[in-house]
């Protein structure tokens, strides 16, 4: 099952939307923002969703 949650890109500052699988409450994964393509990891714990700059 899937759910979306919004984040805010450490470089731009733009929000967008990503999936999550919420069957894993916890995860870390390295993502690329949709607005200035530049890379960052999204930690999800227990269902809270932050992004920091690799
Ligand atoms: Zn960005």
């Amino acid at each position: 099952m899937q759910s979306f949650a919004a984040i805010e890109c450490p470089h731009c500052g733009e929000t967008f939307e990503i999936a999550l699988d919420s069957s894993e409450p916890d995860a870390e994964f390295v993502i690329d923002c949709e607005i200035c393509c530049r890379p960052m990891t999204v930690t999800v714990h227990d269902g809270e969703v932050h992004a920091s700059a690799v």
